[in-house]
């Protein structure tokens, strides 16, 4: 079947746990593309403070913006669009769009919190219905069909940014696993750590000298100074029900 577009993992749902999994497999070297429509749940919150590395919390709007920004480095292909049916194909995936844009995708990965409309095409995706819908997933976010993970909220994971977003992490690392890359850990390491020791390099991982530390953490810190410089513009987003411009 031609499709509009090819990629080895598409994720659908652009918060914090489809973002984290888009970095970690586009850092592994997954041709990555994640489809997003709306906002995550996320830009709701009114000062996120439970999120670690911010003592004094964050705002979500920022946080969101910075994960996307970590997304785009890694190379993940960010795009915006509503995935309303998924099907399996003899190599993967074909996912369409609500303008009817196709993708092929060797592994999907579904981050849509609540909505699992768009999976009713594919034989084994055990849905559970909790007042909410959820997708029944192994430990690993594996759902019952080979290749079609399930990250964050979607697969029934506590209700708070940090953990969906780590969930987001150990989804990605898990697709890796179950793909043909060679992978570990995905390191960064002070020059030597691993050659020092006579020891090979290992796959993923990364020996950088103190120059270039040094010149990482510069751009980091310019980076978040500009990213900081001033609070974000964008207040909380209040539940629809309560909103009084509607
Ligand atoms: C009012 C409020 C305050 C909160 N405060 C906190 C807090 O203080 N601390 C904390 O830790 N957590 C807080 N949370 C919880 C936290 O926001 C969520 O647990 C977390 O954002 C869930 O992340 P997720 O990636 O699983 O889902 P989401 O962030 O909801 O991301 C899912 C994304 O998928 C998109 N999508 C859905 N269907 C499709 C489709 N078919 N195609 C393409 N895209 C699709 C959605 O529009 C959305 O962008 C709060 C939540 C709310 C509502």
């Amino acid at each position: 079947m031609s499709t509009d577009f090819d990629c080895d993992v598409l994720i659908v749902g652009g918060g914090p746990a489809g973002l984290s999994a888009g970095i970690f497999t586009a850092r592994a070297g997954l041709d990555t593309t994640l489809v997003n429509d709306g906002d995550p749940i996320l830009r709701r919150n009114a000062h996120l403070e439970n999120y670690p590395g911010f003592p004094a919390g964050v705002n979500s709007h920022r946080l969101l913006e910075l994960m996307g920004e970590q997304a785009d480095r890694a190379g993940c292909d960010r795009r915006e669009g509503r995935v309303v049916d998924l099907r399996a194909s003899d190599d993967g995936f074909v996912a369409e769009t609500e303008v009817g844009r196709t993708l092929a995708a060797s592994k999907v990965v579904a981050a849509t919190k609540n909505t699992v409309d768009f999976l009713a095409g594919i034989d084994g995706v055990e849905i559970l219905d909790r007042g909410k819908a959820f997708v029944d997933t192994d430990d690993r976010g594996r759902t019952g069909v080979a290749g079609l993970y399930a990250a964050g909220r979607l697969a029934a994971q506590p209700h708070q940014a940090i953990i969906v977003a780590g969930h987001g992490a150990t989804i990605g690392v898990t697709l890796i696993e179950d793909s043909d890359v060679d992978f570990y850990h995905d390191w960064v390491t002070p020059e030597g750590y691993f050659t020092g020791r006579e020891r090979e390099l290992p796959p993923g991982c990364e020996e950088i000298d103190a120059a270039e530390r040094e010149r990482r953490e510069a751009e980091s810190v310019a980076a978040m100074q500009a990213w900081f410089a001033e609070p974000h513009p964008e207040g909380p987003q209040q539940h629809p029900s309560v909103r009084d411009d509607e």
